[in-house]
Order: C-alpha cells, then structure tokens, then sequence
C-alpha cells in the first residue's frame, strides 16, 4: 500500500509554486541585475564610495547633488534624491550574494540610518503663540498640538495637565489673526513715548536675592530653624518672582518702545520672518490672548474669538 500523502488544500501547494501571486513583481534594484544574479559593477562603485562618504560624515543630500550630476539615475531611469540614497544604503540585498558590500559598512550604515530616525520625519512645528493663549473658560494655557491628519491645534490641555480641555482653535487661523491684530497695533502705537527706567525694578531684584542669600547663611550658621528658614525664603521667593516677572516686562516695553509704528514695515516681511523673529514682536506687544468658546458654525473661524490683552 501507497502512503497517502495528506495535503491540506492551499496553503502547502501555493507555497510550493517559485513565485506566488501575492509577490510583487520583481524589479531591478539598483547595483544588482534585474534577475539579482550579478553585481552591475559600476552602480556598485558607486554605492561604496557612497557608503564611505556617508560614513566620513558627509551629508546624503550632498551625495545626491553628485550621483544626479553625474547623470547616476535610480534603477527606474529618475532622479535620486535623499530619501531614495537612504533607503538604498541599509537594503538587505546589498549584503547577500552577490555582494555589493561587506557587512560591517552596511552594520554602520544601518546605525547611522537608525539614529538619524526612520524615514522622513515630521518636522516639528514652532508654536508662535506658546504661552500666550489662554482658555476662556479656565483661564489655562493653551498648548501646540500637532496632528498627523488635519490642522495643527492650540488646545487647552486636559485636567491632568492642569486645563479643563474646553477649547481648541487651529494653529495657523490663531497665528494668522494674532500676527495681523499685533501689526495692526503696533501702526496705532505713536513711536517715541517716555523712555523705559527699570532701574527700580532691577534693584529690587537685587535685593530680594540678596535677601534670600542672606536667609541661607543666617539658616547655614544655625541662628535661623530649618522651619523658619524655609518659611522665610517662601515669602522672598515670592517676591522675588514678582520682581523678576516685572524686570521681564520691563524689557518687553523697551522693545516695545522700539517697535512703536513699525507695523507698516514689518507687515510685507512678516510672512518671511522666522517664528522666533516673529515671537519676539508678537511677545513685545501683547501679555495674553484669551480664547472665547467656538460658537456655532464651528466650521468657521472668527477673529473676534480671540481677545488680545495688551502689554502696557
Ligand atoms: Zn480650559
């Protein structure tokens, strides 16, 4: 009698079949011949010198301003560019027969590629209002909030980070209005005004910390309590914070001073202005922005939503 040779249907068969339907097609790779039996041996080249020059710390965009200069095309026939000249360098491929590169430079390319982070990523958005809108309903600090599908946010940050979660406004529209309300202000501001002394301000600051200092030596020589120490120094620390918040707004209305009326040259360039470049005028001009409650319809943004507190 014949064994019966059990097979369960499917699976085992289509296994057996060198190229199952669900494969992609093969296409050629760049530095092997379209059947990957043989090194195309000028691609090759070019891939290790790319990989020493990687490894040397050039950057891969400059590699790929050489590979395209030298009319170097991808195996598709296009031009390389940075992601593609990434990728390429840490395919498995590369070390498997026949072998475009021995294994320790492509173990140091992979390093390298994993510390640089996979894949393209997100660059990370520079909040301009960071710490200048406040919720309406709990009086919070609304935080950046990137999202992978639909519009940046400003959003009041739930109970565990100290918001009630009320409210949200899109990143750009924000930025957009408060950029014009800014400009719009600093054309009505007359330049010129009294000169900013915080001379005063700045003595007091002086002395709350030389204050706190001397609390600290009469605690460290033993004719202060720990207690007492530590009481002391809450009520300096206080002060201490107050004056340090007035010396910065000191320093804000010095800028302001400086900025008085020059909306109208800033407002051509604004767009063009780095956030940080932006942040200092926008910081200069206003203390807070509360953000009212969307009404109804949602879907449109109305400046009047937000309510600038002006720094003067
Ligand atoms: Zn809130």
């Amino acid at each position: 009698m014949e064994p019966v040779r059990q097979r369960s249907p499917g699976g085992p068969v289509l296994a057996a079949v060198p190229d199952a339907p669900n494969r992609a097609p093969s296409r050629r790779a760049f530095g092997h011949s379209a059947d990957r039996r043989h090194v195309v041996e000028d691609e090759a080249v070019a891939i290790r010198e790319a990989a020493r020059r990687v490894l040397d710390g050039e950057t891969l965009s400059a590699i790929v301003r050489d590979w395209n200069a030298r009319g170097l095309t991808t195996a598709g026939g296009g031009p390389w560019r940075v992601n593609s000249l990434s990728s390429l360098l840490v395919q498995p491929r590369l070390v498997a027969p026949p072998q475009v590169l021995d294994e320790d430079t492509h173990n140091r390319l992979i390093a390298l590629h994993a510390s640089r982070g996979k894949g393209p990523r997100r660059a990370t958005r520079r909040y301009l209002l960071s710490g200048l809108l406040r919720c309406w309903r709990c009086g919070g600090g609304l935080r950046g909030m990137p999202r992978s599908r639909g519009a940046d946010l400003y959003v009041c940050p739930g109970p565990p980070h100290g918001g009630c979660s009320g409210t949200a406004v899109t990143a750009d529209l924000a930025e957009e209005a408060v950029g014009q309300m800014v400009l719009d202000r600093l054309d009505a501001l007359r330049p010129g005004g009294a000169p900013v002394d915080g001379r005063d301000s700045l003595r007091e600051l002086a002395a709350h910390r030389g204050r706190l200092d001397d609390l600290g030596d009469l605690w460290a020589s033993g004719q202060l309590s720990r207690e007492e120490w530590l009481s002391l120094k809450r009520n300096v620390g206080q002060r201490l914070q107050v004056a340090e918040a007035e010396v910065a707004r000191i320093g804000r209305l010095g800028a302001l001073r400086e900025l008085a009326g020059a909306g109208q040259s800033l407002r051509p360039q604004w767009a063009k202005m780095s956030v940080a470049e932006r942040r200092t005028v926008v910081q200069a001009t206003l203390d807070h922005v509360v953000v009212l409650a969307a009404e109804p319809p949602r879907q449109v943004f109305r400046p009047e939503r937000l309510q600038p507190h002006w720094l003067e």
